[in-house]
């Protein structure tokens, strides 16, 4: 006999049920829940582009299903989200948000990652995956309390277990 109140919690709702109730499920819960069970043919589209660095693709899954489900269901509620693999060579760093131009809800919302993230090691190159998604989550903003941008994503990746290594060099 189950005995207390089972409380389901939705993106910004909470339902409250009690033993022999019978529940009445909202649509968007429903559709919710069908979303996150389509997960895979979603991470699909993110994974694509990376079909020829199969390491990196492997490392991107890898973070994708450690991120908490609000944050997978933003990127795959939003068809502005994207990622992908960046072709062109020279530049500095290794990854990038693109910006989203226009007022909020405009352009896209890309994580552009280098193919040199497959030959970092993998704990260097979780990180930084993991810091872009962050970034992509905020918006390119701060995180509560942590108004400096950098900041805010790496204590965000942190959250999901992909802490900023000691050495953030390249592996050899
Ligand atoms: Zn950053």
């Amino acid at each position: 006999m189950l005995k207390g109140v089972a409380t389901l919690r939705f993106e910004d709702q909470t339902i409250e049920m009690k033993p022999g109730e019978i529940l009445n499920i909202p649509e968007a819960a429903i559709s919710q829940f069908k979303t996150e069970t389509d997960n895979h043919m979603g991470f699909a589209a993110y994974l694509e582009p990376f079909s020829q660095y199969p390491v990196l693709q492997q490392r991107v899954l890898f973070v994708l299903e450690q991120l908490p489900s609000e944050v997978q269901l933003d990127f795959l509620d939003d068809a502005r989200f994207c990622v992908t693999i960046d072709n062109y060579e020279p530049g500095i760093g290794w990854s990038f948000l693109m910006p989203t131009p226009g007022p909020p809800g405009n352009g896209s919302r890309c994580v552009v990652l280098r193919p040199k993230l497959s030959t970092a090691s993998e704990q260097f190159a979780m990180y930084v995956i993991a810091h872009e998604f962050a970034h992509a989550f905020l918006r390119n903003g701060g995180w509560g309390e942590i108004t400096d941008i950098e900041e805010a994503a790496d204590a965000m990746a942190a959250s999901w277990g992909f802490h900023r290594p000691e050495h953030t060099g390249w592996a050899i």
